[in-house]
């Protein structure tokens, strides 16, 4: 019998065991990464083995990674950092892309929460050149693969600079940095299994860049402050080790799958169903049923799930990308469950069972 479950992995990640032990080794050693003593030497190291990792599975120089404390910090330094003559930015972008880019016009999604292309190309047209487009890879409230390539390709016909939150993509989905064919693309560590606070934004050689956080000229200048070197080494390792993740997609799609038929008999309704979608995560309204109700029913019965976007500080209200999908009030009604390398399958069993318990009881409440 299960008690607690962890189904919110797009919000964050379990820390995988063997990535915990190798931070803790180094948060046990001494030195900073710009010291030229031994342990400095050592330090650095650590640093650019990590950073010829991202480098080789992204396919890019490691000159062309510049970590970050996360990707929020990545979004923010690539849409205020690139000089670009205008904003673009689909309307279902993390707050990080959004809040540093409240001016941009937004590219709309279809009703199954794709980027519209042809919006796109007649908000190139209209607008000074070049413009910075930035689309995500994979939507963190409803799996949607987005078509970034296109995105990109059609970018480049009008001389755009293009940045891609590729977040949730990781483990989920194999690409390299070139087959985006973006100029920068932001990644965050503890969404595949390694720690809080890392993340990097890779950047493309030459692409005109401001640096946001000035002072030691750390990163070659581009992000300065001391390096975190365990949180660093951790993100290494968990690249590393997303592949087994990869290798799990078509097990955990059967999962997510059989999860999904279970709640659609009893009237859930799927977000973004007909779309490309990676396996993990699975957005579910229940027409008529505030999100909030049904986040505290699993949250007695130990289930751990989000309502909205988890990243907006325990705060539940209708997702804007969910409004922006043109679902109205069902927006309001819909869960996301996710999950990863620690999970069962009966996680995802009993969290539709207390699904189905919650819409009869909805339906008939004197049963309740
Ligand atoms: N982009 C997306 C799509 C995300 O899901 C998140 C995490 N919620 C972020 C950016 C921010 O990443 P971080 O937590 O590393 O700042």
């Amino acid at each position: 019998m299960i008690q607690n479950s962890y189904l919110d992995y797009a919000a964050t990640t379990p820390l995988k065991p063997e990535i915990l032990a190798l931070m803790a080794e180094v948060l046990a050693a001494v030195g900073n990464a710009s010291s030229v003593h031994a342990y400095g030497r050592d330090q650095r190291e650590r640093v650019e083995h990590a950073r010829r990792t991202l480098a080789g599975h992204f396919a890019v120089k490691p000159a062309q990674v510049i970590f970050t404390s996360g990707a929020t910090e990545a979004n923010v330094m690539a849409m205020k950092g690139i000089r670009a003559a205008s904003l673009i930015i689909s309307a279902i972008e993390h707050a990080s892309i959004m809040a540093p880019a409240v001016q941009a016009e937004r590219i709309r999604v279809n009703p199954e929460g794709m980027i519209d292309l042809n919006y796109l190309e007649e908000l190139l047209k209209a607008l000074p050149q070049p413009a910075l487009v930035a689309a995500m890879l994979v939507n963190n409230e409803t799996g949607v693969i987005q078509p970034v390539k296109e995105v990109a390709a059609l970018a480049k016909r009008y001389g755009a600079f293009v940045h891609c939150d590729a977040v949730q993509a990781v483990g989920k989905l194999s690409f390299t940095f070139a087959d985006m064919g973006v100029d920068s693309l932001s990644l965050s560590a503890h969404k595949i299994g390694g720690p809080q606070g890392a993340g990097a934004l890779l950047l493309k050689a030459r692409t005109p860049f401001q640096a946001l956080i000035e002072g030691g000229g750390q990163e070659r200048g581009l992000r300065a402050g001391t390096e975190n070197v365990a949180a660093i080494v951790g993100f290494g390792a968990a690249l590393k080790a997303s592949g087994q993740d990869l290798a799990r997609q078509e097990a955990w799609r059967s999962w997510r799958d059989g999860f999904e038929a279970e709640v659609e008999v009893a009237g859930g309704l799927i977000m973004g169903k007909k779309a490309p979608r990676v396996a993990t995560l699975s957005c579910v309204a229940m027409p008529g049923v505030p999100a909030e109700t049904q986040l505290m029913a699993f949250d007695l019965a130990g289930v751990a799930v989000s309502a909205g976007s988890a990243c907006s500080s325990g705060k539940v209200k209708a997702s804007p990308v969910l409004t922006a999908m043109g679902l109205g009030d069902v927006a309001g009604s819909a869960l996301r469950f996710s999950f990863g390398w620690n999970s069962r399958q009966e996680e995802l069993a009993k969290a539709a069972t207390i699904w189905r318990d919650v819409a009869a009881r909805r339906k008939s409440p004197a049963a309740a």
